[in-house]
C-alpha cells in the first residue's frame, strides 16, 4: 500500500480540525471570497451611458440600443451573463469613478431561458438634436462632461443648454419660442452636423 505523503497527511489532520475547504452548499448557502470575482452590475444612478465600457469588453459582453421611436429617446444597456469572461475591464474602464459597472458577488448565474433571463439592462434617457433629432448623448453624460469641464462648457452650447435646461433656467414656454427655425437655432441643443450648419448660414 502506498503511504500518504507528509504533505497530504498535514492537510488531512487541518481538515480534521478546522473542517473540510469546501463548503455544503447547496444546504447552506456559498459566501464568496472577497475579492471574488463575480457577474458585473450597473449602477443607474452612477451609470452616464458613455459606452465605453462597451468599447473595452474583450469579450463583447456588453451592448446597447438607442430606442428613439413611439415618443421616448432611451438608451438600453445590456450585460450579457452567458458571454462575460468577468475580467473586470468594464469597472476599470467606466468613467463615472469605476462606480457605473462593478464586479459583485454574485455567482449563481444559472438561467432556464437564454432568450429572457441570460441578460440584464439598465435605461438612461438620451439627448436627442432639437433640429434633426439624431442622438447625441445621454442626459447624464452630457451632465457629466460639462461639470468636469467646468466653465469650458459654456464654449458648447448644446453642453450648457443642457445644463440651463436641468436647473430649469430655459423653461418650456422659452423651449417653445425657440421652435421657430432661423437665428433661434443657435439657441437649441443641436447635434455636430446641425451646430455647423446653422452657424454657416
Ligand atoms: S467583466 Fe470583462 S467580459 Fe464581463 S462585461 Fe466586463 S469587460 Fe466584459
Ligand atoms: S458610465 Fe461606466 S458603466 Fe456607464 S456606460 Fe460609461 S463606462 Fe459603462
Amino acid at each position: 500500500m502506498k503511504l500518504p505523503k507528509a504533505r497530504e497527511l498535514v492537510e488531512a489532520i487541518k481538515a480534521l480540525i478546522v473542517g473540510p475547504y469546501t463548503s455544503k452548499f447547496p444546504y447552506k448557502p456559498h459566501v464568496p471570497y472577497k475579492s471574488f470575482r463575480g457577474q458585473p452590475k450597473y449602477d443607474p444612478d452612477k451609470c452616464v451611458g458613455c459606452l465605453a465600457c462597451e468599447q473595452v469588453c474583450p469579450a463583447e459582453a456588453i451592448g446597447h440600443e438607442d430606442i428613439t421611436d413611439g415618443g421616448e429617446a432611451k438608451r438600453v444597456m445590456y450585460h450579457y451573463t452567458d458571454t462575460c469572461i468577468f475580467c473586470g475591464t468594464c469597472e476599470l474602464a467606466c468613467i463615472a469613478d469605476n462606480e457605473g459597472i462593478k464586479l459583485s458577488n454574485d455567482w449563481e448565474l444559472a438561467f432556464f431561458d437564454r432568450k429572457t433571463e441570460s441578460f440584464e439592462t439598465i435605461d438612461k434617457e438620451l439627448q436627442l438634436c432639437e433640429i434633426c433629432g439624431e442622438v447625441i448623448a445621454c442626459k447624464d453624460h452630457l451632465r457629466w462632461i460639462s461639470e468636469r469641464i467646468g466653465e469650458l462648457s459654456f464654449s458648447s452650447p448644446t453642453l450648457y443648454y443642457s445644463k440651463l435646461k436641468e436647473l430649469g433656467v430655459i423653461d418650456e414656454n422659452i423651449v417653445s419660442a425657440l421652435r421657430d427655425s432661423g437665428r433661434s437655432d443657435r439657441f437649441k441643443i443641436l447635434c455636430a452636423r446641425c451646430r455647423r450648419e446653422t452657424t454657416l448660414t
